[in-house]
């Protein structure tokens, strides 16, 4: 039985390294840049991009044939500019799925994309101060895009202002990181959803690497780009992968079985349960090696494992991922939960 050595001090560094570039579904080149650099240093070099920009590594395992796949995201939830308002303020559309007042008093980058000129500023209610609104505050609608708007650091007073700055429509809203690593293992962030477990995925291969052991199967570790808006891994792997894990999130919550000290494997979202075998298999590893996990339901929830199956995959599906609290809000897990979820990718690519 061969025990891995999961370096904490690696997922410690390229964790916030990869928190901390901007990277909205529609928007992720930089991160896929940054996965690309760290994939050749751990020595993974049979990479390419999809037309799409997803990123896909192939490793090497004792058969070519029957690889079996790993995905995780490397998009995160943002906004996009969708209107200036004639007070220079910007209204937003939504880059994923969340609530507003979960983004409330958030700092932003707004990056305009086609000059790379970067801009700050904060998503603010637009009945924002108790001095000016009193009670009115109170009633202000907190569900609608129309509540909040991005107040920007600049002496802008009108739409024209802002256009004077270089800032137009389509234009990226990047939330801050707000990144906080405690040291006693405690991980707060905006986006450790997916990016957690994009870490945990990499410190996987680098302790198979670094052992030199030899995998039964090649894998295929394909970072997706587009999972917080329904169709990321869809498409970008090879016609004879047989089995894929999709590495995502585990919700942690009030009636919740998951926590943020394991790693959660997914038997159902919201659409529907995944494969059986599979959930066998990783609970079988699991127990065999001593890693500790939790069998969950997420009940809102989809993962780019589906969006394959949907997109036609014929591959058997699994879903697992380290706990996270407070998912698509300010969310946290430990540092354990992303060492449990390497521990157990990394025996799953030792697996036949
Ligand atoms: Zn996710």
């Amino acid at each position: 039985m061969t025990k891995l050595q999961i370096d904490q001090a690696y997922i410690q560094r390229i964790l916030p390294e990869l928190l901390a570039i901007a990277s909205p579904t529609g928007y992720t080149e930089d991160a896929i840049a940054y996965l690309e650099q760290e994939l050749a240093s751990l020595g993974i070099t049979t990479v390419d991009q999809t037309r799409k920009g997803a990123l896909v590594a192939r490793i090497p395992g004792k058969s070519a044939a029957t690889p079996h796949g790993i995905t995780g995201h490397v998009d995160t939830l943002g906004a996009i500019v969708k209107e200036i308002d004639s007070d220079g303020r910007l209204v937003m559309s939504k880059l994923g799925s969340y609530a507003w007042n979960a983004v409330e008093g958030e700092g932003v980058t707004v990056i305009c994309v086609h000059s790379d000129k970067r801009y700050r500023g904060t998503i603010l209610p637009t009945r924002a101060s108790v001095h000016v609104h009193g009670s009115a505050m109170a009633s202000l609608d907190r569900t609608k895009a129309s509540s909040f708007h991005v107040r920007l650091d600049e002496k802008v007073f009108s739409e024209f202002d802002v256009i004077d700055l270089g800032i137009q429509v389509g234009d990226i809203v990047a939330f801050d990181p707000r990144i906080e690593i405690n040291t006693n293992g405690f991980i707060r962030s905006r986006h450790l959803d997916d990016k957690a477990g994009v870490a945990a995925m990499l410190a996987a291969a680098k302790a198979i690497l670094d052992a030199e052991l030899i995998m039964p199967h090649d894998i295929i570790l394909h970072f997706s780009n587009y999972e917080e808006v329904g169709h990321g891994a869809s498409a970008g792997f090879p016609a004879d992968m047989t089995e894929l894990i999709s590495v995502d999130m585990a919700a942690v919550g009030a009636g919740q079985n998951s926590d943020e000290f394991s790693v959660g494997i997914c038997v159902k979202d919201s659409g529907g349960p995944y494969h059986l075998g599979m959930r066998r298999k990783l609970v079988a590893i699991a127990e065999q090696h001593d890693i500790p996990y939790k069998l969950d339901i997420y009940p809102y929830y989809g993962s780019d494992g589906e969006a394959f199956w949907r997109a036609g995959g014929d591959v058997a599906v699994g879903l697992l991922g380290p706990g996270v609290d407070a998912s698509h809000s300010y969310e946290r897990t430990h540092l354990d939960s992303v060492v449990a979820t390497a521990d157990l990718l990394g025996q799953y690519m030792l697996t036949e």
